[in-house]
């Protein structure tokens, strides 16, 4: 298992860790297996998308028309950030993906995106390879 790091810079901000996730697999052995990418954090989640700009904007729109920042939160009457929790509850903490001949199988406009929903902040993640 390994652990990344990431510092964020942004409240919501979506970072790309495929080259990060790849770099584990191999560092794991694993020829054939399984690739879960899992996110400890009840702000954070994890996508299996394109990396394109104008999509990653379309993202944010998309998580402010459905969970608008501003709200009647009950949680914000102890935190500030029910808006944060409810996106990551609407997207994903964690995302598996094959591994084959030693490498990530993905599809080619597929990367592993980390969405930080409540930033900035210092955030970690584990990869776990499980196979042979
Ligand atoms: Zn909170």
């Amino acid at each position: 298992m390994k652990i990344i790091k990431i510092h964020t810079k942004e409240r919501v901000e979506v970072i790309d860790i495929t080259s990060e996730v790849r770099r584990a697999v191999e560092e794991s052995g694993t020829k054939d297996g399984i690739c879960t990418v899992f996110t400890l954090h009840t702000t954070t989640a994890l996508i299996l998308n394109e990396r394109e700009e104008r999509l990653i904007n379309d993202l944010k729109n998309f998580l402010e028309k459905f969970v608008p920042s501003k709200g009647n939160y009950k949680h914000n009457e102890i935190d500030s950030n029910a808006d944060s929790h409810l996106r990551a509850i609407l997207l994903s903490p964690s995302i598996s993906i094959p591994v084959a001949d030693g490498d990530l199988f993905l599809g080619t406009w597929q990367s592993i995106l980390f969405v930080e929903l409540d930033g900035p902040r210092s955030r970690n993640l584990i990869v776990k390879v499980v196979g042979k």
